[in-house]
């Protein structure tokens, strides 16, 4: 049956990207289907991380989910180091998905930079702890931004490589059901589901504010490339007053924004946090220089952030609560993926003698 899944990494830092990206598409989620939003803070070792942070940063995440609308009555909310089903499943999924996929994958050539042979084994290996996140509640759909799509490209794969392995054991312990999506190359019984991703909403992709041609991450260095959910009204007007961008007005038609990729990224920030189209922005500021364009967006981008923040910090300041949540969404987190990992066990042929 349908479910969702998805997660945000407790690395510091969280952006307008990771809101328009994710975080609030994952609200309207909620009263379609069963959600689990999980901080995955199992995911924010894989590179070097301050361990006298990782608590305060995971509550963060959780302020950040509880101050964009999910409501924890409806959906899970809770952090992946306490389900110990992800890591399990994880190990299994190592075995299950092949070295020349995970080689393909442009996340870690990306983060492990020049210094590859230095990548910790467990960075290479996050997707297939990404699929085990997913998997472990056998959830259909996973709504993420756009740099996310290969790794849940990688999940399918995971998924259906264990159902056509272990077509034969899934049938005889029946533990399969029926493929809603029959094809000749896949088994008539799966045990995972093939997850679709849901890559909409109005940003799925908000570039760097120094560099048009990156993401906005919470792990670029420079602070002034993102606009942080933390920051104040005068660090949002700072840093977009600072944003690249180039000598031109701003064009009357989406044509004239090609190969303008800081330009075209501010015009997609300002639709996003309207709800007007790209092409409605460029009708209202057609012909204007940035030095209008941009005290705009940032009146724009501070009347829908601070409230979030004001949320966020008021929720921070009370840890006892946040960890309340995540404490109740451990509990029917693992509820859920307890009895997968009994089958998958089951599946994969492990002897049980306790
Ligand atoms: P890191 O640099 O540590 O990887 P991140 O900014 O990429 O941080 P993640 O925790 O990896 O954040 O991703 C959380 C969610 O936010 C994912 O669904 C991801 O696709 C989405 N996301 C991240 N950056 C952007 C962006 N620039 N635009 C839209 N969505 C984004
Ligand atoms: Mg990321």
């Amino acid at each position: 049956q349908p479910r969702v899944f998805s997660g945000v990494q407790p690395t510091g830092n969280l952006h307008l990207g990771n809101y328009l990206g994710a975080i609030a598409n994952f609200v309207p989620l909620q009263d379609e289907m069963p959600a689990i939003y999980c901080v995955v803070d199992l995911h924010a070792i894989t590179a070097k991380h301050d361990a006298d942070g990782l608590a305060g940063v995971t509550r963060e995440v959780t302020a950040a989910y509880l101050a964009a609308g999910i409501d924890p009555a409806k959906a899970i909310i809770f952090n992946q180091s306490q389900v110990k089903e992800h890591a399990e499943l994880a190990w299994i999924f190592n075995c299950v998905a092949r070295m020349g996929w995970l080689n393909r994958m442009t996340q870690f050539k990306e983060k492990a930079g020049k210094n590859r042979e230095n990548a910790s084994v467990g960075l290479f290996a996050y997707p297939t702890l990404m699929a085990a996140d997913i998997l472990a509640y056998r959830a259909t759909h996973v709504p993420v931004g756009d740099d996310q799509k290969q790794h849940l490209e990688l999940t399918r794969d995971v998924a259906q490589k264990f159902n056509n392995d272990f077509a034969e054991r899934i049938v005889e312990l029946g533990l399969g059901v029926d493929n809603p999506n029959p094809n000749p190359e896949l088994p008539d019984q799966l045990y995972f589901p093939l997850t679709e991703p849901i890559i909409a909403g109005p940003a799925t992709r908000i570039m760097s504010l120094r560099d048009g041609t990156k993401k906005m991450s919470k792990s670029d260095p420079s602070d002034l490339s993102r606009i942080n959910l933390k920051d104040t009204a005068e660090d949002i007007a700072k840093k977009i007053r600072k944003a690249k961008t180039d000598p031109e007005p701003l064009p009357s038609e989406m044509e004239g924004l090609k190969d303008r990729p800081e330009a075209e990224n501010l015009v997609g920030i300002f639709a996003a946090l309207s709800g007007l189209s790209r092409e409605q922005v460029l009708a209202d500021f057609a012909g204007q220089p940035f030095s209008v364009f941009k005290p705009a967006l940032a009146d724009l981008a501070v009347e829908k952030l601070a409230p979030i923040t004001g949320e966020m910090n008021r929720l921070v300041a009370d840890p006892g609560h946040i960890d309340a949540v995540l404490r109740d969404g451990a509990e029917r987190a693992a509820a859920i993926a307890e009895p997968v990992l009994k089958d998958v066990r089951r599946i994969c042929g492990f002897l049980e003698c306790r």
